[in-house]
C-alpha cells in the first residue's frame, strides 16, 4: 500500500523552474513571491464524488475537470492562473487511479503554465479541493459589479453543450462525440483573459447557467437599482452537435444549462467588434446576444417580434422542482 508521502512524491511532485516560486512542495508551506505590480486572486472548488462527477468517471477527466473549474474562475476575474494547491481526500491509495487523475491535473497544468506548489493527502470519501492563485496587475481584475446600461453582452464558445451531454448520459444513452469533450473536460478560456482585461467591464463565468450567472452580473453591477437585459434568441451561439442531440430543447440548453465554464461578459458597445476580433485572435470565439438595459428583468426577443420574460436568478428548467 502506497503511502502519503510516497503518493505526494511519486504523482504530485514535479519539477519547477519558476522563479516566482521559493518554496515548494515538501515544507510547510508554499513562499511565492508576487509579481511586483500585481494582485493576488484567490479562488477555489471542491468537487465531490456523485455530486460534481459520476464516483465512476475517468481519473484523468476529474483531474482536468478539478483545475478547469478553477482556472475558469481565474479567467472570470481576469486573472492569469500561476499556482494550484491540491488537498484530495481519497478512499485508498489507488496507483492506476492516481496515476491517471495526474495525467488529467497536469495535462492542463501544462498547457496552462500553472504549478502545482502544494496541498494536503488525507483518507476519506473522495474529495478535491483545488485552490489556484492568480495575478493581475492591480486595480485590472475584471469583477461582476462593472456592467453599465447600453454595455453588450457576449459569450465565449458555445454553452449548453455539458447540460445536453449529462441529459443524455442521464437516459443512459451514448453521449454522442461532438458533446464530450464540454462534459468531459470543459475548456477553461484562459485564452481569453489579456482581452477581457482590457475591454471588459464585467464578466462572470458560466456554471450555473447562462440565464442565471447573467443575473447575478447583472444584480452585481445595478446596485440599488438593478440592471436588466434584453437578449436576441437568434444571436445565440447554438452548437450544431447541440441541435443534433436535443433538438428544439437547444435554446433552453443554452439559456439553463451550467457546466460548460464559458466566460459571459460585458462591454463598452463601441469595443464590442474590436474585442470579438481579438478574441478570435487569441483562438477563442465570442458571440454578442444582448444589451444591457436600465429595466429591471431578463427578456428574450424572437425574430417575430415577440419578448419574453426570462426569470432573473436563473430557472432550473431541469431540476423536479422547477424553481
Ligand atoms: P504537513 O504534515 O506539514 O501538513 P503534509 O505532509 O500534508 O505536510 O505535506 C507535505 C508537503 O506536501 C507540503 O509541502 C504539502 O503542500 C505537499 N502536499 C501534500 N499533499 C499534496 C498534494 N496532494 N499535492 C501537492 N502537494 C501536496
Ligand atoms: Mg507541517
Amino acid at each position: 500500500m502506497t503511502g502519503e508521502f510516497d503518493i505526494i512524491r511519486q504523482y504530485f511532485t514535479r519539477n519547477s523552474a519558476d522563479p516566482s516560486l521559493r518554496v515548494g512542495i515538501g515544507d510547510d508551506g508554499a513562499v511565492i513571491q508576487p509579481t511586483a505590480g500585481h494582485e493576488l486572486v484567490v479562488v477555489t472548488d471542491t468537487l465531490v464524488a456523485g455530486r460534481h462527477f459520476p464516483a465512476d468517471a475517468r481519473a484523468d477527466d476529474i483531474g482536468w475537470r478539478a483545475l478547469a473549474v478553477n482556472l475558469s474562475d481565474c479567467a472570470a476575474m481576469a486573472a492569469t492562473p500561476r499556482f494550484a494547491f491540491l488537498a484530495l481526500s481519497l478512499p485508498e491509495a489507488n496507483d492506476t487511479w492516481l496515476e491517471e487523475f495526474a495525467a488529467g491535473f497536469f495535462e492542463l497544468a501544462e498547457r496552462d503554465n500553472v504549478v502545482l506548489a502544494g496541498g494536503d493527502t488525507t483518507r476519506g470519501p473522495l474529495v478535491i479541493t483545488v485552490t489556484v492563485l492568480g495575478e493581475v496587475p492591480s486595480g485590472k481584475a475584471v469583477l461582476r459589479s462593472g456592467a453599465r446600461v447600453g454595455d453588450r453582452v457576449l459569450v465565449t464558445g458555445w454553452p449548453g453543450r455539458a447540460r445536453a451531454a449529462l441529459e443524455t448520459w442521464q437516459r443512459n444513452e451514448t453521449v454522442p462525440d461532438g458533446l464530450q469533450q464540454p462534459w468531459r473536460r470543459p475548456d477553461p478560456r484562459t485564452a481569453a483573459i489579456d482581452v477581457l482585461r482590457e475591454s471588459a467591464s464585467a464578466c462572470i463565468d458560466v456554471s450555473d447557467g447562462l440565464v442565471a450567472d447573467l443575473g447575478h452580473l447583472l444584480t452585481a453591477s445595478g446596485g440599488d437599482s438593478p440592471l436588466g437585459a434584453t437578449l436576441e434568441a437568434d444571436a445565440l451561439p447554438i452548437a450544431d452537435a447541440l441541435v443534433d442531440a436535443v433538438d428544439e430543447e437547444a435554446v433552453e440548453c443554452v439559456l439553463f444549462g451550467g457546466d460548460d465554464y464559458e466566460l459571459l461578459f460585458t462591454c463598452a458597445p463601441e469595443s464590442a467588434i474590436q474585442v470579438r476580433e481579438q478574441l478570435a485572435a487569441a483562438g477563442v470565439t465570442a458571440t454578442a446576444i444582448g444589451v444591457v438595459e436600465d429595466a429591471e428583468g431578463l427578456r428574450l426577443a424572437t425574430s417575430d417580434g415577440n419578448t419574453w420574460e426570462l426569470p432573473m436568478h436563473g430557472f432550473d428548467h431541469f431540476s423536479e422542482a422547477g424553481s
